[in-house]
């Protein structure tokens, strides 16, 4: 069987990567989504295991300071801390399937160094419209939201970086173009 491939997504929070995911894991077989570890705590819904693997701060620093390294990648990102199991990936791509790592651009540039992975970066239509789905969305505190909205445009900086460039405008049609991503990416001859 062939090793799968890692797909690295990221994307100001809020812009509606999460909901884009779904759809495209609900349409093509073969995609294995990288349950990260976090130090936030869970959001309403949210399962252990499935969304995320909830820790406490001394339990993420155990495993990110585990030689060898806990983690693939690691980053503190809106006051929290995020990291990928170097493990779990591994015993994923060794299945078949095709990885996605769903973490933010300091993640992306770590996998970046140690791997090839393919990147994509999915932008909203403008900040007004990231800010209106993110009260939408109704998960964060008045302050949360203002932290996420600031580092949003120093996360935009960073998508010239990516492969691809996705703008999650119509909700379909972002996802078509990140299935027709994955779908071409399989049918690279070397990588
Ligand atoms: P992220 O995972 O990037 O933080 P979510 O997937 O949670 O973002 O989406 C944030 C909010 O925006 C959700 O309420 C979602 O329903 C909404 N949303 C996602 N995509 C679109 C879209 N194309 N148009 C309008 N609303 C959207
Ligand atoms: P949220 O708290 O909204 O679930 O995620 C906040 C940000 O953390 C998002 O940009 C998300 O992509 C990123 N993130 C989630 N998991 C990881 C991870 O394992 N590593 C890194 N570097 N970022 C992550």
């Amino acid at each position: 069987m062939n090793e799968g491939f890692l797909l690295v997504l990221s994307a100001p929070s809020g812009c509606g990567k999460t909901t884009i995911l779904r759809q495209v894991m609900a349409d093509l077989s073969g995609l294995s989504f990288s349950v990260s570890h976090t130090t936030r705590k869970p959001r309403l819904g949210e399962e252990n295991g499935r969304d995320y693997h909830f820790v406490s701060p001394e339990q993420f620093i155990a495993l990110r300071d585990q030689q060898p390294a806990g983690f693939l990648e690691w980053a503190e990102v809106h006051g929290n801390f995020y990291g990928t199991s170097r493990q779990e990936v591994a015993q994923r791509l060794r299945a078949g399937a095709d990885v996605i790592l769903d973490i933010d651009v300091q993640g992306a540039a770590q996998v970046r160094n140690n791997a090839e992975p393919v990147t994509v970066f999915i932008a909203p239509p403008s900040l007004e419209e990231l800010e209106r789905r993110l009260r939408g969305r109704g998960t964060e505190s008045e302050e949360n939201l203002q932290r996420r909205l600031a580092n949003a445009a120093q996360e935009m900086e960073a998508a010239p970086a990516y492969t691809y460039l996705i703008v999650n405008d119509k909700l379909e049609e972002a996802v078509l173009a990140l299935k027709s991503v994955i779908i071409a990416e399989r049918c690279r001859r070397r990588r």
